[in-house]
């Protein structure tokens, strides 16, 4: 009920929510209620959660806010979801996103913008939370929520959770099933919670890693008590700091914060190794061909028959350019030209194949720096602080917003575990965070490191 209220009172504001379930909660809850009184209860018993509208819920609004999407309920449930209220947790609603998380900023979304909780010292004026999954971020930060779900294609939990001093988890490519997540770029995208501290971010990954039949690249590893590793000591760790991390026009504030870093985790008795990936520079570049190539290749089903909105024309093909025309929002429409355009005759060889090796060359310096005995990275997870909605410079210059993934892509490019900490303030008061890489699978050092910074 006090979560309710909470929404109900907030959410005008801060738009972190594009539809509400008070009544499915209430009796979730209920229904929690009665297996605590009969001592059975789960692991998240009671506990209200928010989920990003890209997650299929089973008769409640799914429609990874885009126009395309109106009015479609599936009729089944994601696995992530499904995990979830398997260990007894509640659904609140579900969450504002750019439209198929595509974004940095949450200003794609067909719902409008999600507002950050914070602001700037002495400001009123209203800020991004980050993107995609910003209203995840949003509404955990103002306690919209316990917690909620996120999914990560090139940042999208690590990014929006460091704009809004929340922790934020991608694990491994394959420890989440991607069933019934709306699919973005499929050899990207996972599934990973973001919490209000560490801890939390443990327990609810936990609950949500499985393997899964019916996503074929799910891992069948056992998925180990991560809250186990909160706490543990980080002594004689083997901390590596990437060089090329250390980007032109870096702020001095992210570059002190990542020093702080470094100097918290040397004084918590860990080794600190300068180190190099060399390929780092061709990140960003490489995931901007290959995301909107799987993308332009997963957003073919939307065509006006399967599901959500249709717009009629003099025959089929015209209610298909009619449907899309009208259901898919700038950035998603950019993002499907790009991805044809680069899977195109001619082209293929030019962009896509080229991305795809450079992908194999960033995976390969990972994989160098942990043969030598790594246990992982740490760096900025945001270039900036939160900036403001509608920004001119990044409205203006798509690249611009590219350019806030800089540090987030390689890990996906990669299928590496990244974790993002808040670990200080700007100089105006905004939260900053750092990100945590790791080794494959190995999301319990992220944890123990984790703990050590927030
Ligand atoms: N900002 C990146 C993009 O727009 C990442 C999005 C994501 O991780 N879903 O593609």
């Amino acid at each position: 009920q006090a979560y309710n209220a909470a929404i109900e009172a907030a959410n005008p504001q801060i738009n972190a929510y594009v539809a509400v379930t008070p009544d499915k909660a209430l009796a979730m809850a209920k229904a929690s209620d009665e297996r605590l009184a009969k001592g059975e209860a789960g692991a998240l018993e009671g506990i209200p959660m928010g989920i990003k509208d890209l997650f299929a819920t089973e008769g409640v609004h799914t429609q990874a806010a885009s126009h395309i999407l109106d009015g479609f309920e599936p009729r089944y449930e994601s696995t992530v979801t499904a995990n979830l209220w398997a260990d007894g947790a509640v659904m609140l609603g579900k969450l504002n996103m750019d439209e198929f998380a595509m974004g940095s900023s949450n200003e794609t979304s067909y719902y409008g913008p999600v507002k950050n909780p914070w602001r700037r010292k002495g400001s009123n004026a209203d800020l991004v939370p980050g993107g995609s999954s910003g209203g995840s971020a949003a509404a955990v930060s103002a306690h919209l929520c316990a917690g909620a779900t996120a999914t990560d294609t090139g940042g999208s939990i690590r990014q929006p959770a460091a704009l809004t001093g929340t922790v934020g988890i991608k694990p491994t490519y394959g420890r989440c099933s991607r069933w019934g997540t709306v699919a973005f770029a499929s050899s990207l995208d996972q599934a990973g919670p973001i919490a209000r501290d560490v801890r939390d971010a443990a327990i609810l990954l936990k609950s949500m890693a499985s393997v899964d039949p019916k996503d074929t690249t799910s891992v069948d590893l056992p998925v180990p008590d991560y809250e186990a590793a909160v706490g543990r000591s980080v002594k004689g760790l083997r901390i590596g700091i990437p060089k090329e991390y250390r980007v032109d026009n870096m702020p001095e504030e992210i570059e002190a914060l990542w020093q702080q870093g470094i100097a918290w985790l040397r004084d918590a008795g860990a080794e600190i190794v300068d180190v190099s990936l060399p390929h780092t520079k061709y990140a960003l570049p490489a995931y901007y061909i290959v995301a909107p190539a799987e993308a332009s290749s997963n957003l073919a089903r939307y065509d006006g028959v399967r599901y959500g909105l249709r717009v009629p024309g003099k025959d089929v093909a015209e209610m298909y350019e009619n449907t899309r025309a009208a259901g898919f929002g700038r950035e998603v429409k950019r993002r499907i030209m790009i991805g044809t355009y680069v899977l195109s005759a001619g082209y293929y060889d030019a962009y896509y194949l080229r991305a795809q090796k450079v992908r194999t060359l960033i995976k390969r310096d990972f994989e160098t720096v942990y043969a030598d005995g790594i246990d992982a990275l740490l760096t900025p997870a945001t270039p900036s602080a939160a900036f403001g909605i509608a920004d001119q410079d990044m409205a203006s210059d798509p690249v611009k917003m590219y350019l806030n993934d800089i540090f987030t892509v390689t890990v996906n490019m990669a299928g590496l575990p990244g974790l993002a900490v808040p670990a200080g303030l700007s100089g105006d008061g905004l939260p900053l965070g750092l990100q945590l890489i790791g080794r494959p699978f190995e999301e319990e050092t992220l944890f123990a490191i984790g703990s050590a910074i927030e």
